[in-house]
């Protein structure tokens, strides 16, 4: 399948001079849950020959670590719900860099010690309410009980640090702010919350109208628990800050209020194979047909790469009072 070649550090520098050594690959567009955010209610999903094969997202990922990436995320749609993925994750493992997953939970009950075994350091875990009714209204189909578990699974299996991701929306769960700290710092959990992204277009909400800035969930915290900035970094996009008496780190994921485009080292590959060179943007390049045109080919495959880090644009441009800009959702992306 893919030569073993020594990594070529540095290989991925794009025009700005940022180095690229985070890739989120998203390992399918399908999901158990519908977040009213991210799906709409009657998503159609991607008939299978258009997805990667695992073998396929194997070997876009050792090309990728061939190149010096560090850290990889596998995502989606729910990553836990492809079939199979346990081999793909323990395939990614043996790569020698860090691998971490963002998921929405309903799977870990079960899989959680599985995945700590196959080398995932860390679990991103979304967790947007703590009401059970208001989960399934924001989820559309999940339980909360069942996510609830599935923290508690991954807490017993021991990973190196735990992280919730919240999305905050106005007049829909921006009350439960604190009680969402709160749960994170009883369980040593660090915690971020995300202000949603226009990314494809929804219609349970106005997205202008739910936008709750990270500003003002900060400022809602800070009633409770003064907050110290700090220059911590997960190679991600999150800003962190520090409570006086616990371990628990509060992030902020700002992509309206506070650009983080300047120091972005990530790209994504969309489940059908698309170099995805910025979230906010369509700058893309197609790897699939590159592995599927010339099979075993991996030179070819990595040259290709190098020569997309060219079309990464500098910057994001969402705006809120727009139509959506970028039409494809975010399960389509990779979050
Ligand atoms: N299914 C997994 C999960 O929910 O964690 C992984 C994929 S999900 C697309 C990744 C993250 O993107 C989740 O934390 C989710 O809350 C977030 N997300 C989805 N749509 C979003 C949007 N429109 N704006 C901001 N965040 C979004
Ligand atoms: Fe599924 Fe995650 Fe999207 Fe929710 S945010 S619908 S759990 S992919």
């Amino acid at each position: 399948m893919t030569d073993n070649v020594a990594p070529k550090e540095d290989a991925l520098v794009d025009k700005f001079g940022r180095r690229v050594d985070y890739v989120r690959l998203s390992v399918t567009d399908r999901c158990d849950f519908r977040c009213v955010y991210c799906m709409s209610e009657d998503m159609q999903f991607l008939p299978k020959p258009q997805v990667l094969t695992l073998e396929e997202l194997y070997q876009l990922a050792a090309s990728f670590v061939s190149l010096g990436v560090r850290k990889i995320r596998l995502t989606g749609g729910e990553p836990l719900v492809r079939r199979d993925v346990l081999w793909l994750i323990r395939q990614i493992g043996q790569l020698g860099c860090e691998l971490v997953i963002t998921s929405n939970g309903s799977q870990l009950s079960k899989m959680a010690p599985a995945l700590r075994e196959a080398g995932v350091s860390r679990i991103n875990i979304s967790l947007d309410s703590l009401n059970p009714e208001r989960f399934k209204r924001l989820t559309r189909t999940g339980r909360l009980e069942q996510v609830l578990g599935g923290i508690d699974a991954a807490l017993d299996a021991g990973f190196e640090r735990l992280k919730l991701n919240a999305v905050v929306l106005k007049g829909r769960n921006d009350d439960e702010v604190l009680d969402l700290v709160d749960f994170a710092r009883d369980r040593g959990l660090d915690i971020s919350f995300i202000e949603e992204m226009p990314l494809g277009a929804i219609t349970e909400h106005d997205r202008a109208e739910a936008y709750c800035s990270s500003d003002e969930v900060r400022a809602l915290i800070e009633q409770r628990y003064p907050l110290q900035p700090t220059t911590e970094r997960t190679a991600g996009p999150s800003r962190y800050y520090r409570m006086a008496d616990s371990d628990s780190r509060i992030g902020f994921i700002s992509p309206h209020s506070h650009n983080f485009c300047a120091d972005c080292n990530r790209v994504r590959v969309t489940v059908e194979g698309r170099l995805l060179l910025c979230l906010g943007n369509e700058h893309s390049v197609d790897l699939r047909e590159v592995m599927r045109r010339h099979p075993g080919d991996s030179e070819r495959l990595r040259q290709t790469i190098i020569d997309a880090m060219d079309l990464k644009p500098e910057r994001h441009w969402f705006d809120l009072d727009d139509e959506p800009q970028i039409v494809r959702f975010m399960n389509m992306t990779g979050g």
